[in-house]
């Protein structure tokens, strides 16, 4: 194993969350996302926690300041000495320019970035097909994964229904705005030599087999 951050970057709906843990799982290196640092910090209430929690009550976005102080103290600890995996941080420039501030005191090298790219009308064929059970919250995709019978889950035969953020024009307001937003982050670790792009339209085995194949890569350099 090499002893380096790992991120992956990818619009919602690209499959980078599943490859993320299957890195993470092979490596055995944790899987981290700023999600479940604030949750963590905020059920632990530590001084971090208690800064965040009110701001995550009013509903608003906690700063980047105390994301990237969270981010710094998790990477410090004992289980980040062998590697890490990023998903859905950073998400700007400013992040990403701190994040490598913060490798840079730790000793750990430049990260490994993957990037998955995926053109929008696949995006939205796979966000737009997902329904979900009333009953048991089982995630269905009436494109990519039917059930047996339409419109009833599997499981238990509740009715499955397309969530409010899953429709279209919300979804194609949510790429909109990542893509905005991570344009730049992609140039910035292009720009640096550490991005490796993946096809993220092809089939589960095959983006692994390119994520698995762009990290022996990056290995090889460090
Ligand atoms: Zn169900």
């Amino acid at each position: 194993m090499f002893a380096r951050a790992v991120i992956f970057l990818g619009p919602p709906g690209a499959g980078k969350g599943t490859q993320a843990k299957l890195v993470a799982s092979r490596f055995n290196v944790p899987h981290l996302s700023t999600g479940d640092m604030l949750r963590d910090n905020v059920s632990r209430g530590t001084e971090l926690g208690l800064l965040a929690k009110p701001v995550m009550e009013r509903g608003e976005l906690v700063s980047d300041a105390l994301v990237l102080r969270m981010v710094e103290e998790r990477i410090a600890r004992p289980d980040c000495r062998n590697g890490f995996v990023f998903d859905g941080f950073p998400r700007t420039v400013a992040q990403a320019e701190a994040l490598d501030g913060i490798l840079a005191k730790q000793g750990i090298g430049a990260p490994a970035v993957i990037y998955f790219n995926v053109a929008e009308d696949v995006l939205m064929r796979r966000l737009t097909g997902r329904r979900t059970c009333k009953a048991c919250g089982e995630i269905y995709n009436i494109y990519d994964r039917p059930p047996k019978v339409d419109g009833r889950c599997d499981a238990d035969g509740g009715e499955l229904v397309q969530r409010a953020d899953d429709k279209p024009e919300v979804i194609r307001e949510r790429l909109a705005a990542y893509d905005r937003q991570t344009k730049t982050l992609v140039d910035y670790y292009r720009s640096q030599g550490v991005l490796h792009e993946v096809d993220g339209a092809a089939s589960m085995e095959a983006v692994t087999a390119s994520v698995f194949g762009a990290l022996s890569k990056f290995e090889a350099r460090a």
